[in-house]
């Protein structure tokens, strides 16, 4: 049986492991990221990770980590191999490993039967093992597929046995697995704030907030680099009123300091805080890109709801399409260039003109590695925006590869136009 009552010693957080199973983690094709989903959810409990392994799918090296986990943390996680296939033996190896005889349970293959039917796919026999569970062991249901969770105790552990597939783990981790944790370890929730910077550099943002961070040594601050966005993540380690009011004094510094560059302090994307301001002013957003090849259209569609304010995007990458679809005259493309201020701004004022979006935003520049000249080097760009019937333009020498230049240009882009709808 569980104790869920078993609860820790206050002031003594647990330590967590986390062993990600599958071969092909292993390969240079698939990365880990159920670890990191796991990792950022238990620090908000006041779990800290102490360790990490990615194993294949032998029983030998799964049974190794397992045993060495159980022995080390206090709580332990293990995604992957759950599934049906041979080479799926999570489940079969902790039963074998700690000694809990696996039984069917009909009621779980009724979820599974039920689930197939509903979506029209055939069940094989190996489904069946789907619905073993070990002795003891708590069933925590799968709304998104077939494998239910596991959680099992080992002498002071909690063992979870999680599904590999991300779109069926997280679900289940914010939820059941988050509920079981703080009945179990009722530690204090660290606070944490994470706030984001656009169109600055990690050194110009550091130069201006360390001044002030320095001044709260109970929050820990973390200043992350990505192309384009610097992140800045504050952490207060108790859960506490004060702890609290102290968070939000220094962002509230921080904010002062760093003005219409710091675009939200909670943790959103930059183009769902764009879509924000768009929805908020009751403006639709029209985009013709031509170096970022339709990035920025991406960005601004893994908003979901997109559609409220989001016309959409035309990807004139050829001048003949500059000419043809966005009807550019071929004189101010052969006389200032592809790459120029004036197809900038035609580009941004044509495509309002064809959706009959109020706002049209642009890009055009030269993303290299090629193409780049003395006049217009590698990483040029320029950007047009139509808002109000009113044309403005600007120009950015951007560093970085092919892949960085398109995705901070895209970011640029997207964050001027915050700026202009603010
Ligand atoms: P499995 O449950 O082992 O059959 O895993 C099913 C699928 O989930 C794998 O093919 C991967 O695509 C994905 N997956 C498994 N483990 C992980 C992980 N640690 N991080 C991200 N994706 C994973
Ligand atoms: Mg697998």
């Amino acid at each position: 049986m569980l104790a869920y009552d078993d609860k820790e010693p206050q002031g003594h957080p647990p330590k967590a492991e986390i062993i990600a199973v599958g071969s092909e983690l292993l390969t240079s094709t698939r990365i880990d990221t159920n670890s990191l989903f796991i990792t950022e959810q238990v620090n908000r409990l006041g779990i800290q990770v102490d360790r990490k392994s990615v194993v294949g799918d032998g029983e030998d090296q799964i049974a190794s980590v397992l045993r060495s986990a159980v022995d080390n943390a206090e709580v332990v996680f293990v995604t992957g191999g759950l599934g049906p296939t041979g080479d799926d033996i999570t489940r079969e190896v902790a039963a074998k490993l700690f000694e809990r005889p696996l039984s069917f349970d009909p009621a779980i293959m009724e979820l599974i039967e039920a689930r197939a039917r509903k979506f029209g796919f055939p069940l094989a026999e190996n489904n069946r093992k789907q619905a073993m569970v070990p002795e003891g062991a708590k069933v925590l249901p799968n709304s998104k597929g077939t494998a239910p969770g596991l959680l099992l105790s080992v002498h002071r552990t909690r063992l979870f046995l999680l599904p590999g597939p991300p779109r069926e783990l997280k679900p289940m981790v914010t939820g059941q697995v988050v509920r079981i944790l703080k009945e179990t370890f009722p530690v204090s929730v660290q606070l944490t704030r994470h706030l984001s910077v656009a169109s600055m550099t990690e050194s110009r943002v550091d130069a201006l907030v360390e001044p002030i961070y320095s001044q709260y040594p109970d929050i820990q601050t973390t200043i992350l680099a990505s192309p384009g966005i610097i992140h800045l993540h504050l952490i207060h380690p108790g859960g506490s009123r004060e702890g609290d009011a102290m968070l939000e004094e220094l962002i509230g510094r921080i904010r002062t300091t760093l003005g219409d560059s710091l675009f939200t302090d909670t943790g959103k994307a930059l183009p769902q805080i764009v879509g924000e301001c768009l929805r908020e002013k009751g403006q639709s957003l029209a985009i013709a890109e031509s170096c970022t090849g339709g990035l920025i259209g991406k960005l601004v569609t893994d908003a979901p709801g997109s559609s409220d304010y989001f016309r959409g995007s035309v990807v004139a990458y050829s001048n003949d399409l500059k000419e043809g679809i966005l009807g550019l005259p071929s004189s101010i493309l052969h006389a200032a260039g592809a790459v120029s201020d004036a197809v900038a701004r035609n580009m941004a004022r044509s495509v309002c003109e064809i959706t009959g979006a109020s706002v049209g935003l642009s890009v055009t520049g030269v993303a290299g590695p090629g193409g780049g000249t003395d006049e217009k080097p590698v990483g040029l760009v320029f950007f047009g925006l139509c808002l109000g019937g009113r044309i403005s333009s600007r120009k950015h020498l951007l560093p970085g590869g092919r892949e960085i230049i398109r995705l901070r240009c895209a970011l640029l882009g997207l964050d001027w136009l915050r700026r202009k709808l603010l």
